[in-house]
């Protein structure tokens, strides 16, 4: 089992406190100390619509380069990709939108013109040596429409597949879902993108965000985003909150006996130490609560 730690990039960028460069390379190397291998690092949007990720190249220029770290940048179109490029990310990840609306509000373009873009960038990104994975964005349900039907999820994700990525995220951007949602669409998707390694995206913003994990994992999903303290929400989504807490979601992957290579008590401390950096209690409730058996934390 594999956790995306998405913390210093969907976690963040909500935040109303504007976090500094020096506290997001911390972030992530405190992540990787924990056992984090893959890291959504930043996005490469413009400054002004999202102002918390105004400082992705230096945030890029200031992390640790290790064989085995793959830091993952998001871009929304060309001028994104190739800031990405030259700031030396490893993968990049792209979005499509679900639902038209919620296309138009999040990334300013029409569903068909968004996969355009990702089909214009596949082969660049192919050639450049970089991983490509794309989310699949309200893939459980819209903000602006309400139910999203699971045929065009499952349609969106075959298309995504025949441009060749690398791996399909399912994301719950609102946190809407429920396990029997999940694993609908792991099936429908797997059935139509055969070989393709897909992810979940799952925000806890209704409470089932931990049921849905469980099934993404019963449902062959082999790849789950999550924050360290559980932070995160999007600025063009009306009250989403937070992403899966990786310490909440180790401690159940622990206690399940599946290993997925992070240390619980090293995440709990950066929960900790993000609850000081926010000036607030984040959300996940490991950090409160402890680890059981023992105290693991400190
Ligand atoms: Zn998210």
């Amino acid at each position: 089992m594999e956790i995306i730690e998405v913390g210093p990039r969907d976690g963040l960028q909500n935040e109303k406190v504007l976090v500094s460069t020096e506290d997001k390379l911390e972030l992530i190397s405190r992540s990787i100390d924990a056992g984090l291998r893959r890291i959504e690092a930043t996005s490469f949007v413009h400054p002004r619509r999202v102002p918390q990720m105004a400082d992705a190249e230096a945030v890029m220029a200031g992390v640790p380069r290790r064989p085995d770290v793959s830091y993952i940048g998001l871009v929304l179109n060309r001028r994104g990709f190739d800031r990405a490029v030259a700031a030396g990310v490893d993968e990049v990840n792209c979005v499509v939108v679900a639902s038209e609306t919620f296309s138009q509000r999040n990334q300013g373009m029409s569903i068909a013109d968004s996969l355009q873009g990702v089909a214009d960038l596949a082969g660049d990104a192919r050639a450049a040596g970089l991983g490509l994975s794309v989310t699949i964005a309200a893939s459980f349900g819209c903000p602006f429409e309400g139910e999203v039907p699971e045929t065009t999820v499952v349609d969106l994700a075959r298309r995504v597949h025949d441009l060749g990525v690398d791996e399909i995220a399912l994301a719950d951007t609102i946190g809407v879902g429920v396990p029997p949602q999940v694993s609908r669409l792991a099936a429908g998707v797997a059935a139509v993108a055969p070989g393709a390694r897909l992810r979940c995206h799952l925000h806890n913003t209704r409470n089932t965000g931990y049921a849905n994990a469980v099934a993404a994992l019963d449902a062959g999903i082999t790849v789950l985003d999550a924050s360290t303290g559980g932070i995160g929400g999007c600025p063009f989504a009306p009250d989403a909150t937070g992403n899966l807490a990786t310490e909440d979601l180790v401690y159940l992957l622990d206690r399940s006996g599946i290993d997925s290579g992070v240390d619980l008590g090293r995440v709990i401390g950066t929960a900790r130490w993000l609850d000081g950096v926010l000036g607030a209690p984040t959300p996940g409730q490991l950090a409160r609560a402890g680890a059981f058996p023992g105290s693991l934390a400190d």
